[in-house]
């Protein structure tokens, strides 16, 4: 794929590995009002991402950016070491096919069965019939649903039309598979099965995942990582399991909503500016989650810590959580000593106020 686009230096030297796909600095305006705002991002090769945002954060115009639908008006799209923004219909095709989609509504042709639907793309791309038809069974195997072959779409429940998608997409084997609010129409148990599907697609062929969605469940359970989307700009990101403890922006608290604990109306409506215990909010992720940090806080105050809301869950493996925590006193110097202590340890931690002994 060396040619025009292909960057120079990208990757070079030994040992460096080609992101699967590189942004940087992209622009894309409609009506001089930025859908994409200077945008840069990097998604590493094997990486599960997820990509959140509310409707008309600019989700869609980002994917049209990276299968070349659209072109940014500034910045470099770079797939697999290729600058697409400048590259020509012509140049794109091959850069196309290293790209896998599925959508929210399967997007499958319905005049033909599930065998041809899956060859389809092997069709465009010139592959012979014989090596179709063993490749396509190959991948209705890996999804499944090899006994659905002669099956129409009409005939598929929404869980197996997505498995169908998933097997056309993986027919080129393509670098990077994007992920268009694919389990937004699927009920929870179907979306947890496809989420798996592409957990195991993901470990077994070291396949990039991009995972578009305003689900941040669906984050929780598949993605490595997570970028923010709003207005045009990524205004957060990093680890799942770090954003989920202590999100750092009000677009994320609410698209976090009913995934991060919040203290009951009746508590937070006994919080004074002053009272009988400091009442912290103190947010973990990692390793740190299960320090013992009660009996450290206890140490200071000389009274035991309460626990009165929230606690620890669970990222895929990694714990996170919020603790809402009465100290037992209201003395100003030990609530500081108590928040010097804590804050190298956790992620955040926050004073809110005070709440009455008997809370
Ligand atoms: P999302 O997919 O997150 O809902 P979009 O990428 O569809 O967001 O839209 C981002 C912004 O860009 C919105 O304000 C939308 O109105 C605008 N936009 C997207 N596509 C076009 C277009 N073809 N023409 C004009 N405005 C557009």
């Amino acid at each position: 794929m060396a040619g025009a686009g292909t960057v120079a230096g990208a990757g070079s030297g030994p040992g460096a590995e080609v992101p699967a796909v590189q942004l940087d600095h992209v622009v894309r305006r409609f009506n001089d009002r930025p859908a994409l705002d200077d945008i840069s991002l990097t998604l590493g090769r094997g990486e599960i991402v997820g990509l959140i945002g509310r409707s008309g954060a600019g989700k869609s115009t980002l994917i049209r950016c990276l299968n070349g639908l659209d072109r940014p008006q500034a910045g470099r799209v770079v797939i697999d070491g290729t600058d697409i923004s400048t590259l020509s219909e012509q140049a794109l095709n091959p850069v196309r096919r290293r790209i896998g989609m599925i959508f929210q509504h399967f997007n499958l042709l319905s005049a033909k069965t599930v065998a041809e639907n899956v060859a389809l793309p092997l069709k465009i791309a010139g592959v012979a019939r014989a090596a179709r038809m063993k490749r396509v069974m190959e991948l209705l195997d890996l999804v499944g649903l090899a006994d659905k072959a002669n099956a129409y779409p009409a005939q598929l429940s929404g869980g197996q039309k997505q498995r169908i998608g998933i097997a056309r997409a993986l027919a080129p084997e393509p670098l990077l598979l994007l992920s268009d609010e694919a389990t937004s129409a699927l009920d929870p148990e179907t979306t947890q099965q496809i989420l798996t599907l592409l957990k195991d697609v993901n470990r077994q062929l070291g396949l990039t995942i991009l995972m578009i969605t305003h689900e941040m469940e669906v984050v929780r359970q598949i993605a490595h990582r997570v970028l923010v989307l709003d207005a045009g700009r990524i205004v957060e990101e990093g680890p799942v399991a770090k954003v989920l403890a202590s999100p750092q922006t009000d677009t994320t608290r609410s698209l976090l909503r009913g995934l991060s604990p919040v203290l009951p109306a009746d508590l937070l409506a006994q919080i004074a500016p002053e009272g009988d215990q400091a009442l912290i909010r103190v947010d973990v992720y990692g390793p740190d989650a299960r320090r013992p940090l009660l009996a450290g806080v206890e140490a200071i105050t000389g009274q035991p810590a309460r626990l009165l809301h929230g606690g620890l869950n669970d990222v895929q493996g990694e714990p996170y959580g919020r603790l809402f925590l009465a100290l037992g006193t209201a003395d100003k110097d030990k609530l500081a000593a108590v928040v010097a202590k804590l804050k190298p340890e956790t992620t955040a931690i926050e004073v809110l106020g005070y709440v009455p002994a008997n809370v």
